[in-house]
């Protein structure tokens, strides 16, 4: 006896008229016709799409909700305007506070139809792991219901001796399990290309992958990004870097963007792009026309890149509104790319499901028979249409088990 199955689904990259059994967390049989007794619990989705989760593979769990009066308009005042909230958290009520605020967004997020997320977590001279350590908290209670991976985000704004000291505590985070990637925003830092080297080496010390925030400016410098694509190559780091960002790319003549995306598809980077935040932050110098701040998207992906969007900010400095949610991610990153035809909004589907899951790794992700059954069921029986339409997710199913349901009820008198 399974544990649950649903009817005829339109099984995404597998066809209409689809019944899909779970048992054991585990997708388990994908054929037509499998008998309702067959299963404990039965759904019927009507002909509608079934896809795996979402995966949001860039956020930051311990900035959300943190707005405060101000209205930050740059990367710089949003970075400035945070501390200003962190500085006002009472002494000892760290840790409480992002908890509370995480798991507020996990929430928007799981009810979305986010299934695995990556997160990155600020490491401050004060207040060194508390938030890694609060993370790993949140991700053991949330275990059932959201995976959460964990990347470092460390500031390195003091001297060198204390730049160490934070080195030794990402070495410290490293060697206790406490991180799933290693990253940081480097290149705002003077010492970056020195920094990147030193955070890459502690990576390939314990074996982690890596996962930065890279060239976030409209200033034509792409130096960092091709650091990275370098190292990636020397140390054969290849498919486990992810790189964020990078609207620097837009920046630079159309022969340099050429010449470092060819290197990126070589090192076989993760290119994460974040139209949301980054339409609100960046192009700020522009009178008109002003910039979108939003990298090469297209030509990524005719180099056969692999590339993702995700949802970066929701409601503080760096992005005061957002709703953690893919599928309106989605929407948006299709307009900002002119991506609106069928297949093409089919590509940036994949690029909030499939490709996200390869940069984070994920062995068990997708709609196969022996995966993990992390499953969306949508109130739409083809991708184009539940990101035009933003169908209702109807169910979200995590590890074979329902972990939110939505509904949508309308009355028209016409
Ligand atoms: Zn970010």
């Amino acid at each position: 006896m399974y544990d649950l199955l649903i009817k005829k689904a339109y099984a995404y990259n597998i066809g209409k008229n689809k019944d899909i059994a779970i048992h054991n967390g585990k997708i388990v049989e994908i054929r037509e016709g499998i008998p309702e007794t067959a299963a404990r619990e039965v759904i019927q989705a009507n002909g509608n799409l079934v896809a795996p989760g979402f995966v949001d593979c860039h956020m930051h769990f311990d900035k959300v909700f943190s707005l405060g009066e101000k209205d930050s308009k740059t990367l710089d005042a949003a970075i400035e305007e945070f501390y200003s909230y962190c500085n006002n958290i009472k002494e000892g009520e760290w840790k409480t506070d992002i908890k509370r605020r995480a798991k507020e967004a996990a929430r928007f997020a799981v009810q979305s139809g986010t299934t695995s997320l990556r997160t990155h977590v600020n490491i401050e001279p004060n207040t060194d792991l508390q938030g890694i350590e609060a993370m790993n908290e949140l991700k053991n209670e949330l275990k059932d219901y959201v995976d959460i991976k964990i990347t470092s985000l460390p500031s390195f704004y003091d001297e060198p001796e204390a730049q160490a000291k934070r080195l030794d505590l990402l070495e410290y985070a490293c060697k206790n399990g406490l991180l799933d990637f290693l990253g940081g925003a480097l290149n705002i830092h003077d010492n970056w290309e020195d920094l990147t080297e030193k955070i890459f080496a502690i990576a390939v010390r314990n074996k982690l992958p890596l996962d930065f925030h890279v060239n976030e400016s409209d200033n034509p410098d792409i130096r960092h990004f091709e650091q990275i694509a370098d190292l990636t190559i020397k140390y054969g780091y290849e498919g486990r870097v992810s790189c964020g960002h990078v609207t620097a790319l837009n920046a630079v003549d159309n022969e340099t963007a050429a010449r470092v995306i060819g290197k990126a598809k070589k090192a076989d980077l993760n290119i994460i792009t974040l139209p949301s935040c980054n339409l609100y932050l960046m192009g700020r110098g522009d009178k008109q026309p002003i910039r979108r701040g939003v990298t090469r998207i297209r030509e990524f992906l005719e180099a056969g890149v692999n590339i993702s969007y995700a949802s970066d900010n929701i409601r503080d400095p760096f992005r005061p509104i957002g709703n953690g949610d893919m599928l309106e991610e989605g929407l948006l990153t299709a307009q900002v790319a002119q991506m609106v035809t069928k297949s093409e909004l089919e590509t940036v589907f994949r690029m909030g499901t499939l490709n996200p899951a390869k940069a984070l790794q994920l062995q068990d992700y997708g709609l196969a028979v022996g995966k993990n059954a992390d499953l969306v069921i949508f109130d739409s029986d083809i991708v184009s249409d539940a990101l035009i339409s933003q169908a209702t997710r109807r169910y979200i199913i995590k590890k074979g088990k329902i972990v939110a349901k939505n509904t949508k009820t309308t009355d028209i008198v016409f």
